[in-house]
Formats: C-alpha cells, sequence, structure tokens
C-alpha cells in the first residue's frame, strides 16, 4: 500500500492548484489513525526498526536527494550533504542510541504525606501526529520532526514544501518505500494543506512564517490540538569593539550566505559598535571573496533564490540601499550576490521583517545598552548572535534580551547540537524538538502515582473529625526532606 498521494499536487509550483481530494487525505489520516489504535506504533520495536529504514533509504536514496536539492533552488551539494541529508542521520543515530533512555519511567519523590507510595513520569505517544514543513531545508524540516514523532511511539503524516517540488517528490518516493500506512507523505500546496488541517490529528508541528502559522493554530483549536510552530524572525548579531573580527566576519559571513541567506537561523542584520563597522565591512567583505570567489555566480558554492517572488521581494529590499559589497542579481536565475548594506537605519523597508536573502545590513551602534534596546523594540527573535572578548558583554545579552537560542562567538552551530532544545519564543515559534526536546513535544508526559495497599489510614476519609483536621493542617506542611536539603543549599550557595 501506497502512503502517499500526489496526484493533486498544485500544477507547476502553484501553491494554489485544484481542489485537494479531500477523501484521499482522509484516507490516509485514517490508515495512520488505525496504525496507532491498533497499538503497534507504540513498541520499541516499531520505533527502531522504522527509525533504522528511514536511515537505510536516506543513504540509498542519497544521489537523487542531492540532486533534487541542486534542481529546486541550486543548493551546493557540501551544503546540501552536511545540512540537510548528515544532519538527519545524525540525529537519527543519536535517537536511536537514546531511545531506551527516553522511554524509561521517570521515577520521582512521594512527598512524606503521601507515603507509603511511589511516584513515575510515562511518555506515552500522543497517537496521530502531522508535520508541515517549508522549503528551505525541505528534507531535515521534514524528517526530523518526523523521526521526533516515530520515535515517541506515534503515526505520522508529513506534508512537505510544493516550493521545493523535486525534493517533495523524492521525499514521497522515500516514504512509499517504507510501505507502511503509520508513516505518510501528503503532497501539494495550499488546498491539500488546508483539506490535511480539517483532519484531527494530536500534535502538529508547522514549520514556516507566521502568518500561516496562525492558519495552523485556528485548524489545530477546531480539534483541542496541541501545536509546535517553528516560525522565524529577525536574529540579530551584536558585535562589540573587543571581538575578534576576523572570526566574526567569518562566521557571520558563513552563517549569512549558507544557502543563499535562505535559513530561519540566519543573522539577518548586525549591530556592531561603530570603532570596529568599516573593519568588520572590509573582513566581511574579504570573507565573502575567500568562500565565493570574484564573481559568486561562477561560484559551486552558492545557492539560488528559491522563486521569482522571493527574488522580486530581495529586490525590492536592495532599491534605495547603500550597497557596500555584492548587490548584483540576475533575474533569469534568481541569482542575488552575498550583499552587504551601509548606512541603514532602524526604520529602513530592510529592517521591517525578516530578509530571508543574501542581504546582510551592517549598522553602527554606540554601545552594548543601545543593542539591546534596539533588539528588545523587536519581536522575540529565533537566535541571538554575540560577538565580543568580553564575557560580561555576553552574560548582558542573555540576560537581558529573549530568543529561541543564543549562540556565542558563532553563528547557526547551536541548532546542530543534539542536546540543545531547538525552537523560538514570541512571535518567532512556540514549543521545541531536536533529539530528547523532539520526543517530548510528540510525547504526553503521564503522571503515575501507585499507592500501597499494605496501610490505609482514615485520616482522608470522613467523618472529618477536629482531630483529624488537625492531623492533615500538619501533614500538608510538613517539609519535606528533599525540599530542606535543597534550601540548605541554596542558602549555602547564597553565603
Ligand atoms: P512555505 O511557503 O514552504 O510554507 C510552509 C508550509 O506551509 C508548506 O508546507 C505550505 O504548503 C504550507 N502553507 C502555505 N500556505 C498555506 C496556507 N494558506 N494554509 C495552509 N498551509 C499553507 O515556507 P515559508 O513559510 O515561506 O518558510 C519561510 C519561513 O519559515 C521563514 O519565516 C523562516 O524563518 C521560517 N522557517 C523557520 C524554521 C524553523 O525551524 N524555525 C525553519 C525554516 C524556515
Amino acid at each position: 500500500m501506497t502512503s502517499t498521494i500526489d496526484q493533486h499536487r498544485a500544477g507547476s509550483g502553484s501553491p494554489t492548484g485544484g481542489a485537494a481530494d479531500a477523501a484521499a487525505i482522509a484516507g490516509i489520516v485514517a490508515g495512520a489513525r488505525s496504525a496507532a489504535s491498533s497499538g503497534r506504533t507504540r513498541t520499541r520495536e516499531w520505533r527502531v526498526a522504522t527509525l533504522r529504514t528511514v536511515r537505510e533509504l536516506v543513504v540509498a536514496h542519497e544521489g537523487r536527494i542531492l540532486a533534487a536539492l541542486a534542481a529546486d533552488f541550486g543548493k551546493p551539494e557540501f551544503e546540501a550533504w552536511a545540512t540537510e541529508i548528515g544532519f538527519v542521520l545524525s540525529d537519527i543515530d543519536h535517537t536511536i542510541a537514546q531511545l531506551d533512555r527516553w522511554m524509561a519511567p521517570e521515577k520521582v519523590p512521594t512527598p512524606i504525606a503521601f507515603q507509603p507510595g511511589s511516584s513515575r513520569i510515562e511518555r506515552e505517544p500522543l497517537g496521530v501526529a502531522c508535520v508541515i514543513a517549508p522549503w528551505n531545508y525541505p528534507v531535515q524540516l521534514l524528517l526530523l520532526p518526523m523521526v521526533a514523532a516515530i520515535a515517541a511511539g506515534n503515526a505520522v503524516v508529513g506534508k512537505p514544501s510544493e516550493l521545493a517540488p523535486a525534493t517533495a517528490d523524492t521525499m514521497a518516493a522515500l516514504v512509499r518505500e517504507l510501505d507502511d500506512p503509520a508513516v505518510a507523505l501528503v503532497l501539494g500546496g495550499v488546498d491539500e494543506t488546508t483539506e490535511l488541517l480539517r483532519q484531527r490529528f494530536d500534535h502538529i508541528l508547522y514549520t514556516g512564517n507566521g502568518r500561516v502559522a496562525r492558519i495552523v493554530m485556528r485548524a489545530a483549536a477546531e480539534h483541542l490540538t496541541p501545536v509546535t510552530l517553528e516560525l522565524g524572525g529577525k536574529s540579530p548579531t551584536i558585535v562589540t569593539a573587543s571581538a575578534d573580527l576576523d572570526i566574526a566576519a567569518r562566521r557571520i559571513a558563513w552563517g549569512k550566505f549558507l544557502n543563499a541567506g535562505q535559513t530561519c537561523i540566519a543573522p539577518d542584520y548586525v549591530l556592531v559598535e561603530r570603532s570596529v563597522h568599516d573593519q568588520l565591512v572590509e573582513r566581511i567583505a574579504a570573507r565573502i571573496r575567500e568562500f565565493y570567489g570574484d564573481d559568486p555566480k561562477r561560484s559551486g558554492d552558492y545557492a539560488r533564490i528559491v522563486n521569482d517572488a522571493h527574488f522580486a521581494r530581495l529586490e525590492r529590499l536592495l532599491a534605495g540601499a547603500t550597497v557596500a559589497v555584492g548587490g548584483d542579481r540576475d533575474a533569469a536565475t534568481r541569482y542575488v550576490a552575498p550583499t552587504v548594506l551601509t548606512g541603514v537605519s532602524v526604520d529602513d523597508p530592510v529592517m521591517a521583517d525578516e530578509i530571508f536573502g543574501p542581504i546582510l545590513p551592517v549598522i553602527a551602534i554606540d554601545s552594548l545598552d543601545e543593542a539591546i534596546e534596539v533588539v528588545n523594540r523587536r519581536d522575540k527573535p529565533l537566535a541571538l548572535y554575540s560577538f565580543s572578548a568580553d564575557d560580561t558583554d555576553h552574560e548582558a545579552l542573555v540576560a537581558r534580551t529573549s530568543s529561541g537560542g543564543v549562540c556565542i562567538n558563532g553563528t547557526i552551530m547551536h541548532v546542530s547540537n543534539p542536546h540543545l532544545p531547538f525552537g523560538g519564543v514570541g512571535p518567532s515559534g512556540m514549543g521545541a524538538y531536536h533529539g530528547k526536546a523532539g520526543f517530548d513535544t510528540f510525547s504526553h508526559r503521564r503522571a503515575v502515582h501507585e499507592r500501597s495497599t499494605r496501610v490505609d489510614p482514615s485520616l482522608l476519609y470522613p467523618p472529618y473529625t477536629a482531630k483529624k483536621f488537625a492531623l492533615v493542617k500538619r501533614g500538608f506542611t510538613l517539609p519535606d526532606p528533599r525540599d530542606l536539603v535543597a534550601r540548605a543549599r541554596t542558602a549555602l550557595r547564597r553565603r
């Protein structure tokens, strides 16, 4: 049995094709539901076997995946392997290695007043999960959440982005080979996603923009389905005068121009202390030349813009801007050179929304306080980058701002550590995944309290005598030995 539909994919890349095949979509979700209800997906054996097969299929389809990513928007092979295939393989390996530990019941204390008894938290699967993915990292942003859902014992229905159609087709072929209705894909555009969202799921993880996130959340509300929203925003990069400018320039240029800036956690703009502004711009320019040569258009290591609409949007951002580096573009191949803008004011159009392309505004600031003020005036971003030689600068930024994640003296790399949760805060998203965080997202933390039957004091039961009442009052306020130890530790630390 095949677990994908693609006959109603929106025609020629248009996100608004014909009416979706509601019955086919409902059938796919029903197949996933019946697999979950059978209890089959709950077993450790199914989880591990499915993850292993997904891994094997990714390896087997490696060439096809790389070709699809190149066809969709010229993703360079190195980047495609490292940020898509390698990322997925290492996540699956980590998940399989840790699964027993994650699945094990977590013993928790039972306060003295509620003894004799024991307590634990069991992670149970939610049921059927839905994963809606965007186009910019169309392999890992589809497969990583699906891997987490499978690891947690759920059936899962994925929806790749129609804006990366070759990759969506490849993902469909891969899932078809799994030949398991518990893991399915629905292909298509807005109509298909709208239809998919009419179905009842037990969790939806959506990655994309805030406008569609609101549609997803509204649809989820109909079924009281919890959501994880992985969104974007303008991730700031702060560079102080003490920073190692060579390292900062290199890491900023790499993080920004990777995938031609079409990365949710790309450094969106730079706030740099005025005294080192020019030096930083010069060094970023040098790094761009080093990475992509004198004409990045001819580099095999530089991606293209995904479609004409995004290309036109980036062109509008360049209109009237002061271009310090780059600025060339070619509509026919949707090429936009790695570009650095200077003389930008925080009120300019380029500072209004997430840039999501290879354009980097560099803005001079007079102090770290000013940078913090600029950051805090805006929506909470997905990532924040801090370059300085002084730890107190990093500490101030972490303590006085909020963001989904932080990378100190680096960009992007914090998301590759599976021990760190990945997710936004406020308008940059809600909830998280990667590693254990993903397993927990797709699990219910079920509270289990087991009472001993050896004793059954009548204290709690009617009739409520004055003596029982007094004892209950004492019992409830009896300090728990663990709380006493914690209190003592805090006192010691404060001294
Ligand atoms: P996109 O256009 O591919 O859309 C994402 C998904 O939403 C697709 O599967 C699409 O079919 C679906 N969709 C689109 N319109 C819809 C509608 N009206 N109703 C229902 N579903 C609909 O991707 P995008 O939104 O352009 O992605 C770019 C954004 O995603 C950026 O803001 C970026 O920062 C963010 N992003 C976030 C992360 C993260 O992990 N936090 C990762 C990548 C991208």
